[in-house]
Formats: structure tokens, C-alpha cells, sequence
């Protein structure tokens, strides 16, 4: 199936087609021609199916065709997104794709200067992205007028719900039109059902569309676990960084002390690293991720929130150097690898405290992560499981002995690690997931 066929006006068309994307991906054909017609929707997409595109490409055609000819541009389209790089990459998308029209887009979210963000709203925009409490902060300046947002899109909806932002939401969307008199999309990685009531009160019939089983990890992602003791975890670390010769992994601790520490570390160890956390400064956050991306940090180590929605094209390695405490943040970490075409590593250093927090992701995923105890690493049979610190999961940790003798992460087989990465163009197959097909 082409581009072609989705009902798309040939400015968007030129703009897929200079972005090097020969098909749309399965998201895309369901979702695109559903907005064109106007109607609400609910998409249950995982992380680095192509969601974005899917909803800029019909929210740009859609402003387009009812363009405001007289006056200051109203703000037409509202996209929230809970955190600053994501809002950053949405914004940078919406421009992509509407480089061929004459439609006007910013972003605004925290951690910057408001005054330039105030001057860029004066000069007006049709498409405003944003994180909720920096809306807010126009709202209350009464430097951003919403009521005539025509589109509503909430991105990341899930997480937005985790971080807290439902209040903020909700004063949003008392600033909106009803929502019969504007068109909403909610894009969710998982469609859980604090996500399913945030929609009943925001959608009007909406159309539900999942590509994929909620919480379904992209196929071609490589995951693995390597049990190892907590206090050998950094040597090995940097021991498969350097080995390896890896260019550009991120790294995932739970903390935000624990990625400081780490990246300290690794410096000493000879790699360049850099942390990315809430406590950073945004200048130290884009700086951060500006040299990850462009190949002068090589190691990127990052806490759950910061890397929310991190688009990094090509991005090989993924690690967690801490499990999750929540295991639907597996599936997010990892979703930063094997995006768009390309195969990805998802590795895991699993301590015995961390069991547990295995086993709920798992659960989740549904099957077993393949463990390989790496030789020289292997975990000492002595070392018993420590309760783990503010377990999300309800479930902590009671400090008593596991009841199996032994490391309970170690005891399957070794297995041999994989295939390399094809190179090619990037194409969606029918499958759910991207493939790089070789050029001859
Ligand atoms: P997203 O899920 O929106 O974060 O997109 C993930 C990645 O897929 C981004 O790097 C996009 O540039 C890329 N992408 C989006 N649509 C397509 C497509 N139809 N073909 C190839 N790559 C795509």
C-alpha cells in the first residue's frame, strides 16, 4: 500500500516522500484516513510505530483546507505531550511534514524562558505543541487563547496520566470547545483503563484502533538478560561498551542520582557519557542529547521520564542497567531501539534483588526474556536478594532469602548472541514491524 492511497494532498505527500518513507505503516493507513474523515479517535500504537506522522500528516491537511484568511491565526490545533523532548520532536515532526504548506507551529514547555515563547504566540500560530504546565503558565498569563482549537491531540496519553497531569488536563480542556465541536485523537502506548476512562470524557465516538497487543515489544528488538551482581554491574557495563566497540547506547538507571553516578563512572572508565534527568537544566538536557545524537557521547544514561518519547533514528543498543519499577517502563526503555526499520538490542543486567521486578515484566510481555550469564561475570550463589526501595508495583521486596538456592536468573541456559543489522531502505511489513531490505 502506498501514500498515495490514504487521500493525502500532494504537499504532504512530497514532504513523506522526502523523508524517504515508501509505505505508510500500519498505524498510519488506519489512523490517517479516520482523522481525514473527522472523526475522534483512540489509538493504542507502541512506541516507534510511525504514530506520530500518523496524526500530523491529517491534522495539517485538515487545517489546511480551512485556511483563516484575515487577522491574527487562532491557535486551530492543540498537541499535549507530557515531557520536553517529546513536545521538541513533535514539533520538529509538524514542521517536517508541513514544510510545504502555510502553516504556522511552535512549541512551548518548561525549563526555558517564557518571553520568547510569548513573542512567537503574538506573531500567532495555527498549531501550538505543549507540555501541560508550561500551558499553563500561558494560560495564566493569558498569553495562549484556546478556544478555538479545532484538534485536540493527546500524545502519550498513559504517561501523561502517570506523571500526574490529569489536573492539568482537566483545566485544559475546560479552556476548549465541547468536545462535539472539536475533533480529539488520544494516542496511547497502552490502552489501560485509567487511559479508557480519560477518553470517555474527552471523545465523542471515537474510533478505537490498535495495531499491535497492548504492551507487545517491537519484534525486532533483541532481548536479553544478563544476570550479574549489582556491584559488578558498571565493570561489565563498560567492559560490553568497550569490547563490543558500541557508538551509542543509552543507558536506563532508576534514579536520577544513580544516572549521575553512572555517567561519572563511565567517564572514568574512558567513555564519554552524559546524564539525562528531571534535575537537569533544559540547556544541560538538549545539550545532553544534541551530542548523543550526533556521535560525541557515546553513552546516553538516562532515568525512565527524561527518555520518554526519545526519538533517536538508528539508536543500536538500549541497556537497563537497573530493571524498572514498573514494568510497562520496560517496554517503553526498550521501545527506543529497533524504531523505524532498523533492529535494535534491548539488554538487561539483572541482579538477584531484581528478580521480581523480571518476573512482572514478563508477566507483561507474556513470555521469558532469554538470560546468558556472561563468562567472568557470573553471579555469586552466596549473595541473597535486598528489598528494593519504593517498588512501584505494590509488591516490595520483604528482605527474606529467595526461597530457590542460588541465583534464580541463572539457571538457563547460555545462548550465543545474534545476527547483524541488514542495511537498506526502511519499509513497514505486514507483520507490525519494520524490515531493512538489502539493496543490490
Ligand atoms: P514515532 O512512532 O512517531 O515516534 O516514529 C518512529 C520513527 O518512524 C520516526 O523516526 C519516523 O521518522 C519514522 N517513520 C514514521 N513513519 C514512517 C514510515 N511510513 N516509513 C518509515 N519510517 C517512518
Amino acid at each position: 500500500m502506498s501514500f498515495d492511497t490514504l487521500g493525502l494532498a500532494a504537499e504532504l505527500l512530497r514532504a513523506v516522500g522526502e523523508q524517504g518513507y515508501s509505505e505508510p505503516t500500519p498505524i498510519q493507513r488506519q489512523v490517517i484516513p479516520a482523522i481525514l474523515a473527522g472523526r475522534d479517535v483512540l489509538a493504542g500504537a507502541q512506541t516507534g510505530t510511525g504514530k506520530t506522522a500518523g496524526f500530523a500528516l491529517p491534522l495539517l491537511q485538515r487545517l489546511n483546507a480551512s485556511p483563516i484568511r484575515n487577522g491574527r491565526r487562532p491557535i486551530r490545533a492543540l498537541i499535549l505531550t507530557p515531557t520536553r523532548e517529546l513536545a521538541a520532536q513533535v514539533s520538529a515532526s509538524i514542521r517536517t511534514y508541513g514544510r510545504h504548506l502555510p502553516l504556522q507551529s511552535t512549541v512551548v514547555f518548561g525549563g526555558v524562558k517564557i518571553n520568547p515563547q510569548i513573542q512567537r504566540l503574538r506573531r500567532g500560530v495555527d498549531i501550538l505543541v505543549a507540555t501541560p504546565g508550561r500551558l499553563l503558565d500561558h494560560i495564566s498569563q493569558k498569553t495562549v487563547n484556546l478556544s478555538q482549537v479545532e484538534i485536540l491531540v493527546l500524545d502519550e496519553a498513559d504517561r501523561m496520566l502517570d506523571m500526574g497531569f490529569i489536573h492539568d488536563i482537566r483545566k485544559v480542556l475546560a479552556l476548549l470547545p465541547k468536545s462535539s465541536a472539536r475533533q480529539s485523537l488520544l494516542f496511547s502506548a497502552t490502552l489501560s483503563n485509567a487511559v479508557k476512562q480519560l477518553s470517555a470524557r474527552l471523545l465523542n465516538r471515537p474510533k478505537l484502533i490498535e495495531v499491535t497487543r497492548c504492551n507487545a515489544t517491537a519484534a525486532r528488538i533483541e532481548q536479553v538478560v544478563h544476570p550479574v551482581d549489582k556491584c559488578r554491574k558498571r565493570e561489565l557495563l563498560s567492559h560490553m561498551i568497550g569490547s563490543r566497540n558500541w557508538r551509542q547506547v543509552l543507558v536506563f538507571t532508576r534514579t536520577k542520582h544513580g544516572a549521575n553516578r553512572l555517567a561519572q563512572q563511565l567517564e572514568r572508565d574512558g567513555l564519554s557519557a552524559a546524564a539525562i534527568h528531571g534535575n537537569k537544566s533544559q540547556g544541560a538536557r538538549t545539550r545532553a542529547l544534541s551530542g548523543f545524537k550526533h556521535g560525541e557521547v557515546r553513552v546516553l544514561v538516562a532515568t525512565d521520564i527524561a527518555a520518554r518519547g526519545l526519538d533517536i533514528v538508528q539508536l543500536p543498543h538500549v541497556v537497563n542497567y537497573e530493571l524498572p519499577n514498573v514494568a510497562e517502563d520496560y517496554v517503553h526503555r526498550i521501545g527506543r531501539t529497533g524504531r523505524a526499520g532498523n533492529q535494535g538490542q534491548a539488554i538487561s543486567l539483572a541482579c538477584i534483588d531484581e528478580h521480581e521486578l523480571l518476573r512482572h515484566i514478563e508477566q507483561l510481555l507474556q513470555h521469558k526474556i532469554p538470560q546468558v550469564v556472561l563468562e567472568g561475570y557470573e553471579p555469586d550463589p552466596g549473595i541473597r536478594a535486598e528489598p528494593i526501595q519504593n517498588g512501584r508495583n505494590g509488591k516490595r521486596r520483604n528482605g527474606k532469602p529467595h526461597p530457590q538456592s542460588g541465583n534464580p536468573l541463572a539457571d538457563r541456559p547460555r545462548r550465543r548472541s545474534s545476527a547483524k543489522r541488514p542495511a537498506g531502505k526502511r519499509r513497514w511489513e505486514s507483520s507490525g514491524s519494520y524490515s531493512a531490505q538489502r539493496h543490490r
